[in-house]
């Protein structure tokens, strides 16, 4: 097991088995070099107790480097709750989730993810403080994804910049109409933006074209539509062997997590001359938000952190363009760098 190629540099990996509830979980902290590492819970029926280890490395890294680059006080955690079917969790189960966090003593702090809602995060929250991710009503700020939408907008204008594009009559092709590929749908189209969509819910699409003049189309032809943007906000591993030759777009700039599907898809990319805003970066809003609920921020703090998206997306596309490499490989270099101990950075 400790074979496994996804434990990189993490500094604890956490099992919590609770034979009352039925929990079993798993919390992995990448790293608290900047804080305590902060990352959702993933609620997930896995094939394997192995698949289940993976993604909470996988994830709780990427975390580490979302946190990083969006200049936030947190280190990297995710935890993962293995249930035997979907929908098969507990309130129970988050109670003893929330116990096992305690123990860690604000190493990790605990926040909403796939399968997991606010009502779960507020039985966490009874056993620990180290949580964010609450309705309003338990005390929270609610839901993040009006912030991930902020900041998406505010990288694809970024993006549009880089591309030499006015926003006004930009053409982006967006994938997904969910809460965050609908809120930047919002935000483009009051700016003027030409939106072409897609979507599986046919209501989500009709909404959009309705709503905001957009073109729908279907969910095979969204990545090969002429555009200049490419906005990819629904799955991960879109962007891969099969999709890149395909797109026709200057650049792809969404919310969506993992999007690439190998670091060498970031590659194929920069070979096409397609520009990549890296997707941790894109979509911090989110956590930026989570971050202002377990300290306190107040929004003036948030919307700085949210601006920053742009500032650090300029930065990236500048050093890809100065050194000819591919935009991914920038961004989690400079992500490496910026929770490196001082002295290991100082020497290297
Ligand atoms: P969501 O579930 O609200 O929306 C996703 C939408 O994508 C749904 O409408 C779904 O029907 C659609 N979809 C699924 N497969 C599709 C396909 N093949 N083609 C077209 N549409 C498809 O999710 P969300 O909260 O909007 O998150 C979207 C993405 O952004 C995810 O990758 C998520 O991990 C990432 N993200 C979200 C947040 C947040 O604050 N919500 C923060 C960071 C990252």
């Amino acid at each position: 097991m400790f074979q496994m190629t996804e434990f990189q540099g993490h500094e604890r990996v956490m099992f919590a088995h609770d034979a009352l509830s039925g929990l079993r979980a798993i919390i992995a902290i990448h790293s608290t070099v900047r804080g305590p590492s902060l990352g959702g819970c993933r609620v997930w029926a896995y094939d394997s107790d192995e698949a289940a280890l993976r993604d909470a490395l996988r994830l709780s890294k990427a975390m580490t480097y979302k946190a990083a680059m969006a200049d936030l006080p947190l280190g990297g955690g995710k935890s993962v709750v293995l249930v035997e079917r979907r929908g098969a969790k507990t309130p129970e189960m988050f109670d003893a989730l929330g116990k096992a966090i305690d123990e860690l003593d604000g190493l990790y702090i605990a926040a909403e993810d796939v399968g997991s809602t606010p009502a779960d995060m507020a039985r966490v929250r009874r056993f620990t403080p180290h949580v964010t991710g609450l309705s309003p009503a338990d005390g929270g700020v609610g839901d993040p994804s009006p912030t991930t939408a902020d900041g998406c907008f505010i990288g694809v204008k970024a993006t549009a910049a880089r591309i030499g594009r006015p926003l006004d009559g930009l053409h982006v092709a967006i994938q997904g109409l969910g809460h965050v590929g609908y809120g930047l749908a919002e935000r483009l189209a009051a700016t003027g933006a030409r939106l072409t969509v897609a979507d599986l819910d046919e209501n989500a699409v009709r909404r959009a074209v309705e709503r905001l003049g957009a073109t729908g189309v279907s969910a095979d032809e969204i990545a090969r539509v002429p555009a200049d943007i490419f906005s990819p906000n629904a799955l991960g591993g879109v962007l891969n062997a099969r999709s890149i030759p395909e797109l026709q777009v200057a650049a792809v700039s969404g919310g969506a997590n993992n999007q690439l599907a190998t670091a060498e898809d970031g590659d194929a990319l920069a070979a096409r001359c397609i520009v990549y805003a890296p997707d941790y970066v894109m979509n911090a809003g989110g956590v930026i938000k989570m971050c202002a609920e377990y300290f306190g921020w107040e929004d003036t703090m948030v919307d700085l952190r949210v601006a920053g998206i742009a500032t650090r997306l300029d930065a990236i596309f500048a050093e890809a363009e100065r050194t000819g490499r591919s935009t991914n490989r920038i961004a989690d270099e400079m992500a490496e760098a910026l929770v490196s101990p001082p002295a290991l950075s100082e020497a290297s």
